[in-house]
């Protein structure tokens, strides 16, 4: 049976009418590429006679004149939001213009349509217009003459419409995988994606998933002090990022919202059920291999391996630290295909070592409120520009924690307590203890400690 596919869209429900350009030269059996690559919802072949694969009438994509010869014809334009679409008089000063054989303009089917000989008899037939303002459009395998095409459409109620190059160049192809190509192996120079709103995955949120490192439960990984923690550092940057990317119009899950125990496994588990994930992400910071301070310091940021979309999830994040003036190690990218994380997800992956807890000076950092605040924006509007989102500036104070009352001022009753503790053996950076910023995990450890110590 002859494959046919028709319809017609009202222009508010469409995001876009695109003119792609195949300088890629995908041939007709590979169209999906095209859905893939623009975000259509469906395409068709020809909306432009060819010879030498060159458009030959008008035809205009985006503000692009890919042809425009110096008679005037009736054909189809409209501006980069479509809402305008309509039958004109071409060349047109709108964005987007085709023009092929006019079969009926404004209401009025052509009495004798106008084409070369090459593009007469019955073939498979391809036609764009509109029908009481809507888009409309046909591209079907049963085979007519330009004149009868004019008659089916006009009797289908169609105020407009062109015919595009025919025979051959007939194609269809939607995101349900459905379609047709008269020449599989045919390369056709424009095609015409159709961006539907809803269907159109563009308009549908991005999706991230952040994985702070680690849980409370890991207590190895902090610094040689005492005084910081990877797994609260983690969960706290996964908490900032979020923020950012959530008011971009990211869609966030996180591995371990609540900071509980997550194994790699279930991390993973949770990435691949994420239907269509972006990106995902893990929290980290470094150690040196020593124990006690060393000094390697600085961000780096691991892949399983070179290229891909992980590769450019990568490079743009480093490039968003790197202009935040973040510390960065010399070899900021580490191919690593040993890293679970990186190796047991389907989406692109990348795992961010923050900084090394082991560094002194980096601990510093680690432990500061502002670095974290100035690191977790940069990452984020990396992750952005590789999503292709858009940056939404934050109000300043909006992911920024409220500042902590500053025990600074005084707290006696702390000091003493600290004090105390700290005579006892108990905890061992005392300044960092009466500054009384910690959190709820650090007070956890806090505890553990004394009672340990009350054995
Ligand atoms: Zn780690």
């Amino acid at each position: 049976m002859a494959e046919q596919f028709a319809g017609t869209i009202p222009l508010e429900d469409l995001a876009r009418l695109q003119i792609y350009h195949n300088t890629a030269g995908y041939p007709e059996r590979e169209m999906e590429k095209i859905l893939q690559e623009t975000g259509g919802s469906f395409l068709f072949g020809g909306p432009i006679f060819l010879s030498n694969l060159q458009a030959c009438c008008h035809l205009k994509g985006d503000g692009v004149t890919y042809c425009a010869p110096a008679y005037q014809v009736w054909g189809m334009a409209w501006s980069r939001d479509v809402q305008d679409y309509g039958c004109a008089l071409l060349p047109d000063g709108r964005d987007n213009c085709v023009e092929c054989v006019a079969l009926i303009v404004n209401g009025k089917p052509v009495e004798n349509p106008h084409y070369n000989p090459d593009m007469g008899g019955s073939r498979p037939r391809q036609a764009m217009g509109s029908k009481a303002g809507r888009f409309a459009y046909l591209v079907t395998e049963t085979a007519y003459t330009p004149e009868a095409l004019r008659d089916v459409l006009a009797s289908a109620g169609w105020d407009s419409a062109v015919m595009l190059d025919g025979g051959g160049s007939v194609c269809y192809r939607d995101r349900q995988g459905r379609g047709f190509a008269c020449d599989a192996d045919r390369v056709l120079p424009f095609y015409l994606v159709v961006h539907e709103k809803e269907e159109n995955p563009l308009n549908e949120k991005k999706t991230v998933c952040l994985d702070a490192g680690h849980d409370a439960g890991n207590l190895a990984n902090r610094s040689p002090d005492g005084t910081y923690y990877e797994h609260e550092f983690a969960l706290d940057m996964a908490k900032r990022i979020r923020t950012h990317l959530e008011r971009c119009g990211v869609a966030v899950t996180e591995t371990r919202p609540d900071g509980q125990a997550v194994s790699l496994q279930e991390r993973c588990k949770i990435a691949n059920g994420i239907q269509g994930l972006d990106l995902f992400v893990s929290l980290h910071s470094n150690a040196a291999a020593s124990s006690g301070w060393s000094s390697a310091k600085g961000w780096s940021c691991y892949l399983y391996g070179a290229g891909g979309e992980r590769e450019k999830a990568a490079q743009a994040i480093l490039k968003q630290v790197k202009a935040a003036g973040i510390t960065v190690r010399t070899t900021a990218l580490v191919y690593d295909p040993a890293l679970y994380v990186l190796k047991n997800t389907a989406a692109p992956a990348v795992l961010i070592e923050h900084a090394f807890h082991t560094n002194q000076e980096d601990t510093e950092n680690l432990k500061s409120e502002v670095w974290r605040a100035k690191v977790a924006q940069a990452e984020a509007k990396g992750i952005a520009e590789y999503l292709g989102v858009p940056w939404a500036a934050s109000d300043g104070g909006a992911v920024q924690k409220p500042e902590e009352p500053s025990q600074e001022a005084g707290d006696p009753e702390l000091s003493a307590a600290v004090e105390k503790l700290a005579a006892a053996g108990i905890i061992d950076s005392p300044e960092y203890w009466a500054a009384g910023k910690y959190s709820a995990a650090t007070v956890r450890l806090l505890l553990i400690k004394v009672a340990s110590a009350m054995n």
